[in-house]
């Protein structure tokens, strides 16, 4: 047994927020990596009208 790669490099995993920084709650929907906070401010500029 052993595991898969354990060494994370940049590309899959580790998403940041690319506006903050914030590896928390990091949505990429729509191609955007924002955390949901800036999320949704963005998504206020760019005119999402699902996100509440
Ligand atoms: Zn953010």
């Amino acid at each position: 047994m052993r595991n898969k790669a354990i060494k994370r490099k940049f590309g899959r995993g580790g998403r940041k927020c690319e506006r903050c920084g914030s590896m928390k709650g990091v949505i990429r929907k729509y191609r955007l990596f924002y955390c949901r906070r800036c999320f949704r401010e963005i998504a206020r500029e760019i005119g999402f009208k699902k996100y509440r």
